[in-house]
């Protein structure tokens, strides 16, 4: 999970208005213009577990609206989740962090521990004590690993793209270590673009360069790092 800018462009307007227009006559939030506003805004992707593909959209709640229409139409109350996480979040999780707001992956280091011929798994680590932190963090894992028979199932494949996004990642880091001179910006740019908050799974490629900061201290700045970063690691 990491940040997105909900930033005031032609189509965040039009949700808006679609939004007042809609709570006034009592009609669904769920317009064809506060779709496109969440597309852009999250550029397709699911603000919880990162993936881009394969998945269904659905107009998630941070704030779960329990029928209070100030919370069920406010746009900045509005997100893009895939179906998978949003019925995992469902109203158990609240509150956590507020993404549009506050850079989670300052607050949560996400990783991937273990390698081959070892057991694999993902790691959520509070980096900031408080209970929107730790809220977030049960629902990743819940997002992750899932909590039903049908959730495992969808978690394999989540956790199945994720490894593979990571392994393309961190191949892509050693082709820029051996590249020539020449290359070397190239891949800077290929780099800046797998871990803008576009990009799939980007708390975790973010966390691969954060974990060894002196050695790629250069793209730390892509990340929204720097070593002088004051991250409270543990
Ligand atoms: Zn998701």
């Amino acid at each position: 999970m990491v940040k997105f800018r909900r930033n005031s462009t032609q189509k965040a307007k039009a949700a808006v208005i679609a939004l007042n227009k809609a709570k006034s006559s009592r009609k669904s939030y769920n317009t064809p213009e506060v779709n496109a506003a969440l597309y852009e805004m999250f550029y397709g992707k699911c603000y919880i577990c990162e993936n881009k593909e394969n998945f269904s959209y659905q107009i998630e709640h941070l704030r779960p609206h329990r029928g209070n229409i100030e919370l069920e139409y406010d746009w900045d109350n509005l997100f893009l989740s895939c179906t998978h996480c949003n019925n995992i979040k469902n109203a158990k999780y609240d509150p956590i962090l507020d993404c549009s707001k506050v850079d989670v992956d300052l607050k949560i280091a996400f990783r991937k521990i273990g390698y081959f011929g070892t057991d694999e798994q993902y790691e959520f680590t509070a980096l900031e004590d408080g209970v929107e932190v730790k809220n977030t963090i049960e629902l990743l894992k819940e997002t992750y690993y899932g909590n039903t028979p049908q959730k495992k199932l969808e978690a394999v494949h989540i956790r199945r793209k994720l490894r593979r996004n990571l392994s393309d990642f961190k191949n892509l880091i050693r082709e820029y270590e051996e590249a020539a001179d020449i290359d070397k910006e190239d891949y800077k740019h290929a780099i800046r673009e797998e871990v803008s908050c576009s990009a799939a799974f980007a708390a975790f490629k973010r966390w691969l360069l954060w974990d060894h900061k002196e050695r790629y201290e250069e793209l730390l700045p892509f990340c929204g790092m720097s070593l002088e970063s004051n991250h409270n690691l543990k």
